[in-house]
Parts: structure tokens; C-alpha cells; sequence
């Protein structure tokens, strides 16, 4: 391994957290190197939003993300807030806009913010080293050492911000959590999250013809509930919407839709009935949602004919009972995806060990997790890139 061999910080991954950490160590003239495992930094930096990086959320807060203790993303949220970001986002004239609920994106290209953290490690002298794969660590009197398959080195902090399970083509690795327990930290159950849905069985029979058709709903799961797009795929459900409940759900749960999306339907059928008895049932949904999902939902009902029946075959209790159904139309999904689509990963290093200050491995002078594979995960727009870049300043305020 060419370079320094030792370091006052050593910087596990070059993602979002890490690279931002190493500039913010590195600034305060810390001698720092990060070590990552691919041949690139920010591979999920340059393929998230589309390729345009949805980097924060304006309306980021707690509330945004979930972790068996939800206090701990307060206080590093709180010091380092999207404005910051934006700052930095603005100081080096990458132009942004808002797309919806507060998400910004680049106007141009992802490769600006890796390029932006590439250029403020650069300005304080942080090495980077890429093809660097961490394979073990272990104390080195009152600092570590680091062994890659490139060499070894030794530093008096380190900070492990190797990301969770999420996409293992783009290096995920699960070193991190292994790290953690080798130092005795507790490390949370892991699943996948913000990740498509399977279905497979009826559901997928009735529904897998629908493969391209997406509409706003309202989708809820054990008591969490978002308004958003939802995408019928040729293996179940995506889109936003789906991604942002299967952070709460759990194998056997149901999902239900709203297919109205908070719309007072059953007032609309009795209205649609009134004006126009004659009409179909399925013609008559069709003005409000895709044509071949409201001959399916229809034929879901229960009863084959459905679709065909005349509105004014629906009495007041049919079109309350119709209503409360396509309100709170359940889903049994068979799984998700998993991790080879999932956009994070839920669970990780315990927060109980870490400081919410200072991500510090409380009882391990000089160890620091932060980023994803700390149990904290965001919800969908820009909150995970936010909190990959509070934890890092946290900790690099003093690595
Ligand atoms: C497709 C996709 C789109 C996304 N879009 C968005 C979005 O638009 N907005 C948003 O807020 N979030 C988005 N996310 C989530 C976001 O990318 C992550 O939450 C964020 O990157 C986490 O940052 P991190 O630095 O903790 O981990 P990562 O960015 O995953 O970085 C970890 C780094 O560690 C390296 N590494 C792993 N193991 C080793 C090892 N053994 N040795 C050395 N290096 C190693 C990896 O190669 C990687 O570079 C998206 C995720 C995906 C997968």
C-alpha cells in the first residue's frame, strides 16, 4: 500500500458519509484517509434520484425516520440541518430544484455531489484510497489498524461508515455490523427496506396483468400511512408510495390501499349513481382511476359480473360497503425484493451504544459508526442522504 501508513483518522467506505466525514476531520487538520473497497467513491451517491441525486429533503425531521430509539437522530439532525447542506451545495454552483414535498435534486447530475466531496476532501489533503477492501481491524495500543487486501494501516480513530446490506453489485458489504460486534457493540436485526413488494399466488394472478399501470394512492401499513405514486411491476408493487410503507412492514402483514386516495368515495358513487343509474359500474371508476385497474378491482370484489352491474343496482349500503373496499383494499405481499433492490437497510448498529453527539462507540475510546449502517433509516426523499451527512459532521467535528 503506497502512502502514509499512519493516520490520525482512518475512514472505512467512501460513500456519502465517509467522504463527507473525512473533509470535515481533514479541515480541522486532522490527517485522515478513507478507505474504500471499490474502484470508485459515491457509486450510490451517483446512482440515487435517478442519476440526479435527491441530496435532502427541506422538510426533513425525526419524525422522517424510523430506529428502535427515535430520539438518537435528533441531536446530529438538529446541528447540521438541509440548509447546511444546501450551503455547500450552493458554494460550489451546482444548481438544484425542488421536485416535490420538499425533495431537492440536481439539475444536472449526480457526479456533481461526489464531485463536491471529492473536491472538499482534496482541498484539506484527506487520502483516498479506492480498491481498498477492509478485511479486518483490530486494536492497536490505544488506536487500530486496519488490514485491506492492499496493505495495512494504523490510525487513532476510526470511523466505520461502510454503509448496510443495500445493493451488494455496488460494494455493500456487511463488515460493518462485523466490526461492531467484534467490539462488543449490540447490532440490530437487519431487513431490507424502501424496496419493491412480491406477489405471488391470487393476488399476483389478478394483479400481475396491471405491470406498467400507476396512479397516486394512499397506502398504509401498522399505522404508518403516505400519500404517493404506486407502480404495479410484473413481480407485485412499486413505486414511492409502496417503497415508503415496506419500511414498516413485516413478513404476514397486510398493506392497504386507498385507491382515492383520501377522497370521500363513497359520497361520489351515490352522487355518480344518482346522476347516472345507467351507467357501469367499471365505466364509471374509470373516470377516476386507470381503465384496466377498475376492471380488476371490479372483478376482485367478489363478484365476476360486478364491473357490469348498472349503478343503480348499488343501494346506499352496497356503495358504502363498495366504498370502504376501495378505500382499504388489502395486500398480502409474499415478500419483497430484498436486498438487491432495496434503497437502504433497516436495523444496524445499536444506537444505545453510540453517543447521539458524537456517534462514538461509547465504551471503545476512538470508534465511530455513522451513516446507514447505524440503526437510523429515512424515509424516502433525501432524508437518508441527510442523515449519512449529519452523522458525518457529527463525527467529524471531533475524530
Ligand atoms: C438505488 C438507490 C437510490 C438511492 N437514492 C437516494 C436518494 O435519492 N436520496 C437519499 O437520501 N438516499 C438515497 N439512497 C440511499 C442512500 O444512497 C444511502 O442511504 C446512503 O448512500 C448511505 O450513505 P453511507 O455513506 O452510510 O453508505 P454508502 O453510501 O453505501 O457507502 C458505503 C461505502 O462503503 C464501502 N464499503 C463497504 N464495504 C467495504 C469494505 N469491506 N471495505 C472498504 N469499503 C467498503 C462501499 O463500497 C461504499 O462506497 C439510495 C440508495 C439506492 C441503493
Amino acid at each position: 500500500m503506497s502512502g502514509d501508513q499512519s493516520k490520525d483518522v482512518i475512514v472505512l467506505g467512501g460513500g456519502a458519509a465517509g467522504l463527507m466525514c473525512a473533509a470535515v476531520a481533514a479541515a480541522r487538520g486532522r490527517r485522515v484517509v478513507v478507505l474504500e473497497g471499490s474502484k470508485r467513491c459515491g457509486k450510490k451517491i451517483l446512482m440515487s434520484g435517478g442519476g440526479r441525486c435527491n441530496f435532502t429533503n427541506l422538510y426533513s425531521t425525526p419524525e422522517n425516520f424510523l430506529s428502535a430509539n427515535p430520539h438518537f437522530c435528533k441531536s446530529a439532525l438538529a446541528r447540521y440541518t438541509p440548509a447546511d447542506f444546501i450551503a455547500a451545495v450552493e458554494a460550489h454552483g451546482i444548481a438544484y430544484h425542488e421536485k416535490e414535498k420538499g425533495q431537492l435534486f440536481c439539475n444536472e447530475s449526480s457526479k456533481q455531489i461526489v464531485a463536491m466531496l471529492l473536491q472538499e476532501c482534496a482541498a484539506a489533503d484527506v487520502e483516498i484510497r479506492v480498491r481498498a477492501p477492509v478485511e479486518s481491524v483490530a486494536r492497536d495500543g490505544a488506536g487500530f489498524v486496519v488490514h485491506t487486501e492492499a496493505g495495512s494501516v494504523r490510525g487513532e480513530s476510526l470511523v466505520v461508515a461502510t454503509g448496510g446490506l443495500s445493493i451488494p453489485k455496488m460494494g455493500a458489504s456487511g463488515i460493518g455490523y462485523r466490526i461492531a460486534r467484534q467490539f462488543g457493540l449490540a447490532v440490530r436485526d437487519t431487513r431490507a427496506a424502501l424496496v419493491p413488494f412480491t406477489l405471488n399466488g391470487g393476488q399476483g394472478k389478478a394483479f400481475g396483468a396491471l405491470s406498467g399501470v400507476g396512479l397516486d394512492v394512499e397506502a398504509r401499513c401498522n399505522d404508518a400511512y403516505f400519500d404517493a405514486g404506486m407502480l404495479f411491476t410484473h413481480r407485485g408493487l412499486s413505486g414511492p408510495a409502496m417503497l415508503q410503507v415496506s419500511s414498516y412492514w413485516q413478513p404476514g402483514d397486510t398493506v392497504a390501499v386507498d385507491w382515492f386516495a383520501g377522497a370521500d368515495v363513497e359520497q361520489w358513487l351515490t352522487e355518480r349513481r344518482d346522476a347516472r343509474p345507467d351507467a357501469r359500474l367499471a365505466t364509471v371508476l374509470a373516470e377516476r382511476l386507470p381503465r384496466r385497474l377498475a376492471q380488476s378491482l371490479c372483478n376482485e370484489v367478489g363478484k365476476a359480473s360486478l364491473g357490469n352491474h348498472r349503478l343503480r343496482q348499488l343501494d346506499d349500503q352496497a356503495c358504502a360497503a363498495l366504498a370502504t373496499r376501495l378505500t382499504e383494499w388489502p395486500f398480502t405481499p409474499d415478500g419483497t425484493e430484498g436486498y438487491r433492490t432495496a434503497e437502504v437497510t433497516i436495523g444496524g448498529v445499536d444506537t444505545g451504544a453510540l453517543s447521539s453527539t458524537t456517534m462514538a462507540a461509547r465504551d471503545v475510546p476512538g470508534l465511530y459508526f455513522i451513516g446507514e449502517v447505524v440503526d437510523v433509516t429515512g424515509h424516502l426523499g433525501g432524508h437518508n442522504f441527510q442523515w449519512a451527512w449529519a452523522s458525518a459532521q457529527a463525527a467529524g467535528a471531533v475524530v
